[in-house]
């Protein structure tokens, strides 16, 4: 049985204030314990998240890391060992904002992936295709080749730690999700790639679904068989929205 997992993205949002209210809002919600959550704040509000939740069942990540561990002359960016060092257990990587607008391509999102790793830091690998490529048939070929490129560079005993999140790119922020049906096909499709390198590894590795999930649709997203839990944006940053997801997911 794969355990459940919600995990909210809450991208390049918050102030100490507003990020002080979300926390507290999130310990008023009733969390199922049998789901995973994590939250992804800016990395500049890690630490007081992190303070925030002690006590509660849910993890704090990054929403990137340098494809370099360790420490070095890399003016700006957070290294993986640095994020582990401030108590941070998850990273998203290659998230389709930084793949088409800050231009990462597959060769930087696996190295972030095994320098994720390398350092202890689970990473979540999101892949995801375009309007267009959709429009032209070309969702499987789009996600197949990301998945494909992060698995011929760190191999498929990394994805025992691993979590794979599919998020079309035309339904993040936008308010269009993908169907039940439509997304299905997709993490059935990533499990069925990954059983060709190793079953067992394929049939434990959680896959969620991203792009615009709200507590309205989730249930019958998370009841698909091959999803497992949601990467939630948006919705996230309203603890009664992902309370309600996060229940959702629990069911
Ligand atoms: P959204 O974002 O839920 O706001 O569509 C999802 C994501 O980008 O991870």
């Amino acid at each position: 049985m794969r355990r459940p997992m919600v995990a909210g993205n809450w991208k390049m949002n918050g102030t100490r204030a507003s990020v002080a209210e979300l926390i507290e809002a999130l310990r008023e919600q009733k969390l199922p314990s049998k789901v995973e959550i994590v939250v992804f704040p800016s990395c500049v509000h890690a630490s007081q998240v992190l303070r925030g939740l002690e006590g509660l069942a849910v993890a704090v990540g990054s929403q990137d890391c340098a494809g370099q561990p360790g420490f070095g002359a890399l003016t700006g960016e957070i290294s993986a060992t640095q994020l582990v060092d401030v108590g941070c257990e998850w990273v998203l990587v290659g998230h389709s904002e930084r793949r088409l607008v800050l231009g990462e391509d597959d060769e930087v999102v696996s190295r972030k992936f095994a320098a994720a790793l390398g350092c202890g830091l689970k990473p979540i690998l999101c892949l995801g295709e375009s309007l267009e490529e959709r429009q032209a048939g070309q969702t499987l070929e789009v996600v197949g080749r990301q998945l494909a490129h992060v698995v011929a560079e760190v191999g498929i005993a990394a994805f025992e730690r691993a979590v794979v999140a599919y998020e079309p790119v035309w339904a993040i922020g936008s308010g269009l999700t993908a169907t039940p049906e439509q997304a299905q096909e997709v993490h059935a499709a990533i499990r069925k790639q990954l059983a060709q390198e190793d079953e067992r590894v394929a049939n434990g590795v959680r896959i969620l679904y991203g792009g615009s999930v709200k507590a309205e649709n989730a249930v019958e997203l998370f009841g698909m068989a091959d999803i497992d839990g949601g990467l939630i944006g948006g919705a996230s940053l309203k603890a009664n929205e992902f309370g309600a997801i996060c229940r959702a997911a629990g069911n």
